[in-house]
């Protein structure tokens, strides 16, 4: 059954398609972590708009925390079909969108540089009608051309595949955080995690040996002698 494909014909909403202007900040791109909410980041609680009710995942405040320090943007990108159903408002959301950035930076000092919210309802099928819920990859190529952030050097974390199927889809390595939510482990090339972290201290320990490799590399290539040939066949001529 064809659950998605990139050529799924797809309903023109308010947020697509949406156009990346060019990078004209001159700033360069930064990496970013994009994490999922419910039952990555939160405790999954259904339609939860309430905020006395968001409780953090174990280890996710030391991880973003962490994470931050290594100097990785932090968004938060969630689907929320509740408001296509009438379920809550926009308003309702952002009362919640607000309790969870402070509790963020007063209990962990992290910034959340963005949360990006898929407003739509999925089709029938469950597949997606827009550009922009997961599995599709339109808010982490959104909240790229918003902050500028370097999707090749991003991860994804999220606790279903379609997470991990976003992520790959934006160009980002993705995690799945096995943390239960995921219960139909519908597989393809694009939903084979990078990683699969039982916990957020995995994911950190992933992310960090992942950095610690690059710079290795990097190291290496910059090691080489001078004199050495760039390019071997030139010097066949
Ligand atoms: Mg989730
Ligand atoms: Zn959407």
């Amino acid at each position: 059954m064809n659950d998605w494909d990139p050529f799924w014909p797809v309903e023109p909403g308010p947020d697509a398609p949406w156009a990346c202007a060019p990078n004209s900040r001159a700033a360069p791109l930064r990496p970013a972590v994009f994490i999922d909410k419910d039952g990555t980041l939160v405790h999954n609680v259904a339609f939860n708009v309430d905020p006395a009710k968001l409780s953090f995942l174990p280890g996710a405040l030391d991880a973003l925390r962490q994470l931050q320090a290594q100097g990785f943007a932090l968004l938060v990108v969630t689907n929320q079909s509740g408001l296509a159903q009438g379920l809550f408002t926009r308003a309702q959301f952002a009362r919640l969108q607000a309790a969870l950035e402070a509790r963020l930076a007063v209990e962990a000092g992290v910034r959340l540089l963005g949360l990006e919210v898929c407003p739509h309802a999925p089709g029938p099928s469950g597949a997606p009608r827009c550009l922009c819920r997961k599995p599709a990859p339109g808010m982490l190529q959104r909240a790229a051309c918003r902050h500028g952030l370097d999707l090749a050097r991003s991860w994804m974390v999220g606790d279903i595949l379609d997470d991990v199927e976003a992520g790959h889809r934006a160009g980002c390595r993705s995690i799945l955080l096995d943390s239960g939510g995921e219960t139909v482990w519908r597989r393809s090339p694009m939903r084979e995690p990078d990683a699969v972290c039982e916990g957020w201290s995995g994911v950190t320990a992933h992310i960090e040996q992942h950095q610690a490799e690059r710079a290795d590399t990097g190291r290496a290539l910059h090691a080489r002698p001078r004199s050495a040939p760039v390019h071997a066949c030139a010097a066949t001529r």
